[in-house]
């Protein structure tokens, strides 16, 4: 019997494609609903640190060329104001198995 390799998650987010779209298929509906959500789940859900948070901004920033279209972020935020499309086709994510 062969044995396969475990590969941490850094080597198997490392073996996917990403092509960008040049425009983000994420946004947020209402910043101004930001400042007052305490847990800011969007920040600690992604897997591919897509949102943060800016204190002397007091706005999350997005950073869409990392998402990996898990949709997580858009069933974590409380105040539902996160819009979530597919990226352009041909862009985004390409999941490599094996
Ligand atoms: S979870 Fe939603 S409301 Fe909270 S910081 Fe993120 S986008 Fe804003
Ligand atoms: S869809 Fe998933 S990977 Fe993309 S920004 Fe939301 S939580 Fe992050």
């Amino acid at each position: 019997m062969s044995e396969t390799k475990k590969l941490t998650i850094e080597e198997r987010l490392y073996a996917n494609e990403t092509r960008a779209d040049h425009a983000s298929h994420l946004a947020i509906l209402d910043p101004s609903a930001c400042p007052a959500c305490e847990a800011k789940p969007c920040v600690s859900v992604c897997p591919a640190r897509t949102y943060s948070w800016g204190e002397e901004t007091q706005k999350i920033a997005i950073a869409h060329e990392n998402c990996l279209e898990c949709g997580a972020c858009r069933a974590a935020c409380p105040k539902a104001v996160i819009s979530w499309k597919n990226p352009m086709g041909g862009c985004g994510i390409c999941y490599r198995y094996g």
